[in-house]
């Protein structure tokens, strides 16, 4: 294994020194302690470990406000890469924090607000619902969705994740109904995925930069401007109460430029007093990028060698 990624890193060490003065940088949004079917794409413990000694072995590690301040003035490193996390889940502090901590990787983590101390996103709702859910066939053709086969552990997987994306684009205070509803199927469902405010303060003092993600993750796209701003000024403004510290950081909600946010909620974002925000957008960073719409990328690959390589290939593309 070890030779096969040496191997891949010299055959593109022509590429790597397309690094220079650019900037990648990693999304995680959880680390698990061990695999789940019902999020079987989420990346476990060990794999996380392994990806941060690759990243230590062959990049170099940065805190994003750093690296965003050598990017403008040219100076960044060859192979310069950060590591931020969205949304706030508990396990980033309980798993992911020892483990940055051990190789020494600073991250930034976005926190949506709104789930600090025992709230859960309404995506979790529905995979917690169906996972805890006791027949064979989950209904839901009153809501006008599907009734969805919940025999075995691969189906309850793969029927939480249609109902997801079947409810996913509808507004918000329908979607609310919906995920109500069909948590209304399921008891004991968790109130402990996301961190508490002592984590975040916890973690700020540290090594770790808590940046802004709103207080309820919309989709900033499907707001008023006053709503959308009013969003995230108050996910700021409660991160700062936890941390005491300014908050400018940002990442928004879903972070596809055009979809999921528009032109306006940069200029929201710049107005709030943030420095730096970062979208979904794939690519990597270069000088002229825009400081309030950086691109990042999931380094999703399980196998290493791939990881690498797509980690060298993201390199090629800057926006
Ligand atoms: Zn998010």
């Amino acid at each position: 294994m070890q030779h096969l990624i040496h191997k891949a890193i010299a055959s593109t060490a022509s590429i790597l020194t397309l690094g220079e003065n650019r900037l990648s940088i990693l999304i995680f949004h959880r680390v698990l302690e061990t695999f789940d079917f019902m999020r079987p794409d989420e990346i476990t413990a060990k794999e996380f470990d392994k990806k941060m000694q690759l990243i230590v072995r062959y990049f170099t590690p940065l805190a994003l406000s750093e690296a965003v301040e050598k990017l403008k003035n040219n100076t960044l490193p060859q192979r310069a890469i950060c590591v931020t996390f969205d949304d706030g889940y508990r396990d980033n502090a309980e798993i992911a924090f020892p483990i940055l901590k051990k190789w020494n990787i600073p991250a930034t983590f976005f926190v949506a607000s709104g789930f600090l101390d025992g709230g859960r996103m309404w995506n979790d709702t529905i995979i917690e619902t169906v996972r805890n859910y006791q027949g064979d066939e989950l209904n839901l053709t009153e809501l006008g969705l599907d009734s969805f086969d919940t025999q075995n552990n691969q189906k309850k997987e793969q029927s939480a994740q249609s109902i997801i994306q079947q409810i996913k684009h509808l507004p918000q205070q329908e979607r609310h109904q919906k995920v109500e509803f069909i948590a209304s199927h399921a008891k004991n469902l968790p109130n402990d995925l996301m961190m508490d405010s002592a984590q975040v303060k916890n973690m700020s003092e540290q090594n770790i930069s808590i940046g802004g993600h709103t207080v309820t993750h919309p989709i900033l796209a499907t707001l008023t401007a006053e709503k959308a701003e009013q969003d995230i000024r108050q996910g700021k403004k409660a991160l700062e109460n936890i941390t005491q510290k300014p908050v400018i950081e940002f990442a928004y909600p879903n972070g596809k430029p055009e979809q999921d946010y528009l032109p306006e909620h940069v200029g929201i974002v710049k107005k709030l007093g943030f420095k730096i925000a970062v979208s979904t957008q794939w690519g990597a960073s270069n000088g002229n990028s825009d400081m309030y719409q950086l691109n990042r990328f999931t380094p999703w690959d399980k196998n290493n060698t791939k990881f690498l390589l797509r980690m060298i290939n993201n390199l090629r593309v800057t926006g």
